[in-house]
């Protein structure tokens, strides 16, 4: 190989002093780096928006990832539920190799495959007709956020609920009920309206001549694993109904299975007329995605929305094989033995750390545990990091588990223990 514009190699090794060294073979690139350099290094060339933990990951098998000291974690959190099959899944790596020597890319100029398979098989399972590819939850919402202005011909504001959490983009932030993550970024998108979650009369209260759609999470992730009252979703789906508007569930992170259901919706006896999909769908790999009922989607005309990544052929060959595992393989009845021993454990703990622990909380393997204001959330985080259990915070003072689905009772256990003896030191 000449040198200037070939391809660099890289090779990562660990040395048995725990330093991490990144070699090229192309000369100008040539450089090692230790940890410190990569977090100094990612300071100075990647904008600051995400506030790290200190660790540098390196490798990942089964429910375990290793930084760059060697240092092995139980990972409770797979990659903020999208990890769902873990690490190193035999299934996806066969699922990757093969895809990656037939089309990854094509464009949605030609039909292709599995796009086609893969939206089937979920439009069957969720009793919806037909889907749009995306390639992120934020991306998923803002697709049906058009879709339901579009619907509504001329009706256009969309309820949606305090604490929730729907993505990035402006319409996105717009229909997160959280004024935090909207600050600096006026003027937002008109037409949303917020209304406290687990409280059907708010929304009653809210519907104007105006109103299209309900948003909401049936179970909300970011806003503290705060799960739907079954009495509140009936009660949605009959003013939905009354008022001739539109229900859109947002499964971006309680969708997939993560719930001992396909879909979070699915454990309130309901059916929406949107659902938006993404994380855990594409076992690792960018993919979001609507799906809708028929004559909602047929408000969707040629060159209403496109994007140009979306439902390609690779990313939906892999959703597609983690898809089957999920729905035939048994996982769900899985998710929801292990979701019961996990919430089984953590009650113990409340039990143990009375004076620090509120509750336990959650479906399936999306669990939150609330600590009182007397300690934080974060900093039990922290420290559980430090003894080898990763996990993320949501919400007020809540520690949230999202772990594989693939996890086993030995791991529930040895989570359990980390995160007694870690509690403990804030006894
Ligand atoms: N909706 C929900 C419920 C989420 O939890 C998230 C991300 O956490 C999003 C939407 C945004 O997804 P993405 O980060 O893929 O845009």
């Amino acid at each position: 190989m000449s040198c200037g514009l070939r391809v660099a190699r890289y090779e990562l090794r660990a040395t048995r002093y725990g330093l991490w060294k990144v070699l090229t073979r192309n000369p100008y690139l040539k450089y090692t780096m230790t940890t410190q350099d990569l977090i100094e290094q990612e300071h100075q060339y990647i904008m600051q928006t995400y506030k790290r933990f200190p660790v540098a990951l390196t490798r990942g098998e089964g429910v375990r990832v290793w930084d760059s000291d060697g240092k092995e974690y139980l990972d409770f959190l797979a990659g903020i539920a999208v990890n769902a099959l873990g690490y190193n899944h035999p299934a996806i790596r066969e699922t990757i190799q093969r895809q990656s020597s037939s089309l990854i890319h094509t464009s949605n100029l030609f039909y292709t495959q599995n796009q086609v398979a893969l939206v089937k098989m979920l439009a069957d399972y969720s009793e919806m007709d037909c889907g749009f590819y995306c390639n992120s939850g934020a991306e998923a919402n803002e697709a049906a956020i058009k879709l339901a202005r579009k619907w509504g011909k001329g009706r256009f504001e969309i309820i949606t609920a305090l604490q929730s959490f729907h993505g990035r983009t402006l319409a996105a932030i717009t229909a997160t009920g959280q004024p935090k993550y909207q600050e600096g970024f006026e003027p937002l998108v008109q037409g949303f309206t917020y209304v406290p979650y687990n409280d059907s009369n708010a929304i009653e209260q809210a519907i104007s001549e105006k109103t299209v759609a309900v948003m909401l999470e049936a179970l909300q992730g970011e806003g503290g694993i705060v799960p739907a009252e079954p009495d509140y979703m009936k009660r949605v789906v009959e003013l939905c109904r009354e008022h001739n508007l539109l229900l859109i569930c947002d499964e971006v992170q309680a969708g997939m299975g993560r719930t001992g259901k396909l879909f979070a919706y699915q454990h309130y006896g309901i059916q929406p007329d949107i659902i938006t999909l993404a994380k855990a769908l594409g076992a690792g790999f960018p993919i979001g995605m609507m799906l809708a009922k028929k004559e909602v989607a047929s408000a969707f005309e040629y060159g209403n929305h496109a994007s140009t990544f979306g439902g390609g052929e690779f990313v939906t060959g892999v959703a597609l094989t983690f898809t089957k595992i999920l729905l035939e393989e048994g996982l769900l009845e899985h998710v929801e033995q292990m979701g019961s021993l996990f919430i089984e454990q953590l009650n113990v703990l409340k039990e143990k750390y009375a004076s620090l622990i509120v509750e336990a909380r959650g479906i399936g393997l999306m669990v939150g545990l609330r600590f009182h204001e007397s300690v934080s959330a974060l900093d039990i985080c922290g420290a559980a990091r430090e003894n080898g259990l990763l996990t993320a915070i949501a919400g007020s003072n809540v520690l949230r588990f999202v772990p594989p689905l693939v996890i086993q009772p030995s791991d529930i256990e040895e989570a359990g223990s980390i995160l007694d003896r870690t509690i403990e030191t804030f006894a």
